[in-house]
């Protein structure tokens, strides 16, 4: 597997087809698969949050999440020619168990989001084993989550805490959980759950989604600046270090 750097973040070259492929090892040696999410925010606002960037640095699959990343190996002759979503590879990920019956465990978002979301998953995964899950705003302790989840040992952890909460969580916990898979997806139980609506074909044909996100969310819409903060950010890097 090929993995380029930018401004200092490791970025794997790889595809659904490549990660979905190793599942089944991970699950069956119980070593642990880390697919994190890299994309722009991460890699502009990375410097406040080291931890989360060491963390990146030690998983086993980095995934290009956005355009902009496609874009920059583009331009810095890469090889990543292919975008991996967050949100579309946790459905591969929902698909194997399903196909599989393996167990999955959920934790994060609003606790009306995440029992929305378990009641679709439900009826569109019944194969899979809805082994738990814990809602983001939960006031247990990090350990109390952590024997909740290794008393259930699922093969599939989704956390979706946001970032940097969710990858400086993992960070903390990894090394104590007895799971193969482990996943950060954002805000994948919103969307899930139907509380927050994908974005329309357009926006997604041309891998706007981001772009969509950010405009129908006042709270977003500071992130509409970062693609270019990002683009110069890595471009430097690149001229400089190459
Ligand atoms: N969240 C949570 N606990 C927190 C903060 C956030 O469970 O303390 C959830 C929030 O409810 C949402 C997700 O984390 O479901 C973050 O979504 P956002 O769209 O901000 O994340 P992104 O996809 O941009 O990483």
């Amino acid at each position: 597997m090929k993995t380029e750097i930018m401004a200092g973040v490791p970025v794997d070259c790889l595809t659904y087809e490549d990660i979905i492929r190793e599942v089944p090892m991970y699950i069956k040696t119980g070593e642990k698969m880390t697919a994190i999410s890299v994309n722009p925010q991460i890699i502009v606002e990375g410097k406040k949050h080291p931890e989360v960037i060491e963390f990146i640095k030690n998983s086993t699959h980095r995934i290009p999440d956005g355009i902009g990343i496609v874009l920059v190996s583009k331009l810095t002759k890469g090889n990543i020619k292919q975008r991996v979503a967050g949100f579309e590879l946790m459905i591969k990920f929902l698909e194997y168990a399903n196909e599989n019956c393996s167990s999955c465990f959920f934790y994060g978002a609003h606790p009306d989001v995440l029992k929305d979301m378990l009641r679709k998953l439900e009826i569109e995964y019944p194969k899979m084993n809805i082994a738990g899950s814990i809602d983001g705003y939960t006031s247990l302790k990090d350990e109390e989550i952590v024997d909740k989840i290794n008393q259930v040992h699922p093969d599939f952890l989704f956390i979706a805490l946001g970032f940097p909460k969710q990858e400086q969580w993992l960070n903390r916990n990894l090394d104590k959980l007895n799971v193969s898979i482990f996943q950060d997806v954002g805000g994948s139980f919103d969307v899930l759950s139907g509380h927050v609506k994908r974005a329309p074909a357009f926006f997604l044909r041309f891998h706007l989604e981001w772009l969509y996100r950010s405009l129908s969310n006042p709270r977003r819409i500071g992130r509409i600046f970062q693609l270019p903060v990002f683009l110069f950010k890595s471009l430097l890097w690149n001229l400089k270090n190459r």
